[in-house]
């Protein structure tokens, strides 16, 4: 059997529910390994062993009452250090905000916290999640579980890699070109963007409104589902939350896929994509194939323009997201004091890092009067061909397979002085945000000891098929199972 640190979220409720193991043995177990492993990954910014061992007492008083204990109950999840938790450090991995505690909850975390799950603590990111390594975070770096030397994706790149290496049962993370998904499939494990609207965004810090979606990082796709329905529908906080009915995703989890129609879009594929990857996909839809889905090569000829449309887009929109931080009514302040607008200034320049000024800078520029029709008129024109390009794909398609990542993990440093680099790591997940859709990452190989992620592209709305397609894959396979060693 594994060791207590290494369950998913079924399996140890499974035990848990038969009290065969308490929450407190299994929070123990998760903190003892944060002790032997975590400081050679960091993954986390802040640890919470205190509230953890809280809650899991709270939650065995629970379980062995029998009653009002749900899947989640007991269970030690680690946040993204985006999302605000009550009393409890929320830095969003920079330093404007490294003394900020919330008064209140994000809608997830207080949806988790209603379920009494247990809260590791808060995971290293790159700075207001604008990154694709974690080496933007105004801290220090996460590290690669399968090899130290290799960054862990980003900008979840904490929450990916305590998945990875068993600092957590499971994680949320937020994605906005890929940060859920991309470092996701760097780590190993599994990761899903739900549809625009799905999750609340009420207390996730927000970086490019428009784009930003909160999501699952887990060990399987089973987690996936169960983690996915913990935290969606709608909050009347989120005005962009939609009134929908929350499918049980769990009920998607039937290893079936005959008839099913996937479309292999040649654009995933192009320039800069490793060949090893392309094959591990190439071969994954075979796999697919054997079990009944019929695969063909399709076409979406926008989604070429998706990386220069989002680079508009979401420092636009993060331009203004970040024009709150002016030292005036929470988070870092300048000790230099010159008068309101200097101290605005100065607060601004000592407390954000060179990504996100240059971030603001552009999206400052790409708003103002004389280059709006130029820059951000005409980005949102190209999102709405990327748009209709996924609308056409889905009338012949149910749904679409790509590369995750280009590349495996790269190594820490090697993208750092190269910014062009750097975003083509998102290359395959950014046209995604652009459209709205689900989109579900998954171990599908390995490159030189390093994992390969898969990604499935969903109808909007259409979780349910992203699932069943990763689930039929995972019951055939056994990328899921392998696990670092550390
Ligand atoms: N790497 C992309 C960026 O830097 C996406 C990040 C994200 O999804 N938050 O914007």
């Amino acid at each position: 059997m594994s060791e207590l640190h290494q369950l998913t979220i079924h399996e140890a409720h499974h035990l848990l529910r038969r009290r065969e193991v308490s929450s407190r043995e299994l929070t123990q177990a998760v903190l003892e390994r944060i002790e032997a492993v975590e400081p050679r990954v960091r993954a986390y910014i802040t640890l919470t062993p205190e509230l953890a061992l809280q809650q899991a007492e709270e939650a065995d008083r629970l379980l062995q009452a029998g009653d009002g204990a749900g899947l989640l109950t007991g269970i030690p999840i680690a946040l993204k250090d985006n999302l605000c938790t009550r009393g409890v450090l929320t830095t969003c991995a920079s330093k404007i905000l490294q003394n900020f505690v919330p008064p209140y909850d994000a809608h997830v975390v207080e949806r988790l916290r209603q379920q009494h799950a247990v809260f590791t603590g808060k995971t290293n990111m790159d700075e207001f999640a604008m990154g694709s390594s974690t080496e933007n975070s105004a801290f220090f770096p996460t590290r690669n579980p399968w090899k130290l030397d290799c960054v862990p994706g980003g900008s979840s790149g904490g929450s990916a890699a305590a998945v990875a290496a068993d600092l957590c049962i499971a994680a949320l993370g937020s994605d906005t070109g890929g940060s859920i998904r991309q470092p996701a499939a760097m780590c190993g494990v599994v990761g899903m963007k739900p549809t625009y609207g799905r999750v609340s965004r009420y207390g996730l810090i927000a970086y490019a409104s428009s784009l930003d979606q909160i999501g699952p990082i887990t060990k399987d796709v089973t987690d996936c589902a169960l983690l996915l329905n913990a935290i969606c529908g709608k909050d009347c906080r989120d005005s962009t939350s939609v009134d929908l009915p929350v499918p049980d995703f769990t009920a998607a989890l039937v290893p079936e896929v005959r008839g099913l129609r996937i479309g292999v879009p040649k654009e995933f594929f192009a320039q800069g994509v490793a060949p090893e990857v392309a094959q591990a996909i190439h071969d994954a839809v075979r796999v697919l194939e054997g079990a009944g889905a019929v695969a063909e090569e399709t076409s979406l000829p926008y989604v070429e323009y998706g990386l220069a449309c989002y680079y508009i887009l979401a420092p636009a929109e993060a331009s203004s997201n970040l024009a709150r931080y002016d030292g005036v009514k929470y988070g870092w302040r300048t000790q230099k004091l010159e008068g309101h607008i200097g101290m605005v200034e100065k607060t601004r320049g000592e407390g954000f890092g060179a990504e996100v000024k240059q971030r603001i800078m552009i999206g400052t520029y790409a708003l103002s009067a004389g280059y709006y029709d130029a820059y951000y008129l005409k980005a949102q024109q190209v999102r709405t061909l990327i748009r209709r390009d996924f609308d056409r794909a889905f009338e012949r398609y149910d749904v679409l397979l790509t590369p995750t990542s280009p590349t495996v993990a790269f190594r820490l440093g090697e993208k750092v002085d190269d910014p062009l680099a750097m975003k083509l790591a998102d290359v395959c997940t950014i046209p995604v945000n652009i459209a709205g859709l689900p989109a579900l990452s998954l171990p599908c190989g390995f490159q030189d000891g390093l994992p390969i992620g898969m990604q499935i592209i969903g109808k909007p709305w259409d979780e349910e098929t992203v699932l069943r397609v990763a689930y039929t894959y995972e019951q055939a396979t056994d990328w899921h199972r392998r696990k670092p060693v550390l």
